[in-house]
């Protein structure tokens, strides 16, 4: 969300400090860098699920899910340091920290998903996806959703609709309508996995009439810019097959809802009982260290292969004893068990209120992967992304910290770093009965 001038009443004014440190950064990093929320943060040290503005207070993180397992989590600071007074270097050189977090991670995996190759970022996950789809299909044609957001490299950004019509969709790229069950519910609603899977299909049919072979189709597993999209479990199996059918791969990009954020398993892929060609991974990975990757069926890379991979800092020394305590601490604390258990409290009591206010339109989501979609009233459903942005804003002032996605950008988005517990989902929900009480 974009800083704007014209703050909503209740949102404290800038201070001088504030003024300057925002004037120099545009100054220095030029306009394409949005801040968020109309008051701006600076936070300064982070610890579990709370981070400190430099004034001391604490801010409830409800929306980060980059420091996966918790903000500075020690055994994580613990592994970084430990392995970076000791050596860091890169993947031409044998290291036994690399090969043992590529089987840790790959333990989480079904068995056909036996490879893994090393990236900093998501986009440059989703990138070297794209390369071993067109290596392995001899096409180019891939299949987003109409708002998904893949990345930010060229390739990418051009399937990437969620960036917003100054970036050109590439030619070879066809989009469908993310399966929406909120407004498509009801006693004649259709079957989602089969209108999406027909969505597919006449995609696909489109680029073939065009003359270029479909490569892949790519979905986020919980349709994150799309609005959070996650029920009924298992509407994707059937897009799947289309895609196999039309001699395309099926990319699952965990990037967001992977690491078990959504409770149950491991990735989001496994809801839906699909097993994907390829799978990208970021962000949660590394808990803000910068650590990505593909996890691919091995016959994926044959081609691939002919020719040299390398990412200088793809998968460092440091970085996989960073991924590896990252997968310990997932394990150790039972954060998925977690996602499950708060994530549906926190659902529930979402719903509960949503019975008392009528402009909360729907609840859904999967473990600590939730979406609020605010609408004008439970009559004509209208997307309200003013009122998105206003409880979005207050929230902030009441140091708790959520976002917003979805086409109209009022699908209020809560995504707490995972060790979120029942008494942090207790604070947060007071504070949002609070806002909406306010309005
Ligand atoms: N895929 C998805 C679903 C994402 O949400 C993002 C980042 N928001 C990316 C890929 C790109 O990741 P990165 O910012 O690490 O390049």
């Amino acid at each position: 969300m974009a800083m704007t001038n014209n703050f909503q009443a209740g949102v404290k004014p800038l201070s001088d400090i504030e003024k300057t440190m925002i004037a120099r950064r545009e100054k220095l990093l030029g306009p394409a860098y949005k801040l968020f929320y109309q008051h701006p943060t600076q936070f300064v040290r982070g610890e579990g699920v709370w981070l400190y503005d430099v004034d001391g207070n604490a801010y409830l993180d409800v929306y980060n899910n980059v420091p996966s397992v918790g903000h500075s989590h020690p055994l994580v600071v613990e592994a970084m340091t430990r392995q970076a007074a000791q050596l860091n270097t890169h993947t031409r050189y044998l290291h036994n920290n690399v090969l043992d977090y590529a089987e840790h991670l790959l333990s989480t995996f079904p068995s056909s998903l036996s490879n893994v190759m090393f990236t900093c970022t998501g986009s440059e996950a989703n990138d070297l996806a794209y390369r071993i789809a067109k290596l392995n299909t001899g096409g180019d044609g891939i299949i987003v959703t109409d708002l998904a957001y893949h990345g930010g490299t060229d390739a990418i950004a051009s399937m990437s609709p969620s960036l917003g019509k100054h970036v050109a969709i590439g030619k070879n790229i066809r989009l469908v309508p993310a399966p929406d069950h909120f407004r498509n519910s009801g006693d004649n609603a259709p079957d989602l996995g089969k209108t999406f899977a027909d969505n597919v299909r006449v995609a696909a049919e489109d680029l073939i009439q065009n003359g270029i072979q479909p490569a892949a189709l790519l979905v986020d597993t919980i349709f994150s810019s799309d609005g959070v999209f996650a029920d009924p479990a298992g509407f994707l199996s059937e897009a799947v097959d289309v895609i196999h059918e039309f001699g395309g791969l099926f990319i699952a990009d965990e990037v967001q809802p992977g690491f078990g954020r959504l409770g149950e398993s491991w990735w989001g892929f496994q809801r839906h009982n699909v097993m994907p060609d390829l799978v990208t991974l970021g962000k949660g990975m590394g808990a803000g260290h910068p650590l990505a990757g593909v996890v691919a069926r091995p016959e994926l890379l044959t081609e691939l292969g002919k020719s040299r991979y390398f990412n200088t800092t793809g998968g460092t020394a440091v970085s996989c004893a960073i991924g590896k305590a990252v997968l310990e601490v997932i394990e150790s604390e039972a954060l998925i068990e977690n996602a499950k258990q708060v994530g549906d409290y926190l659902r529930t009591a979402l719903k509960d209120i949503a019975t008392r206010y009528p402009v909360l339109g729907d609840v859904r989501g999967a473990g600590l992967f939730i979406g609020v979609e605010m609408v004008e009233n439970l009559t004509s459903l209208k997307p309200c992304a003013k009122t998105a942005n206003r409880i979005v804003n207050d929230l902030r002032e009441k140091r708790v910290l959520i976002s917003s996605a979805g086409p109209h950008a009022n699908v209020l988005k809560i995504r707490p770093p995972l060790p979120f517990n029942q008494d942090n989902a207790d604070h947060f929900l007071r504070c949002f009965e609070d806002v909406l009480n306010e309005l």
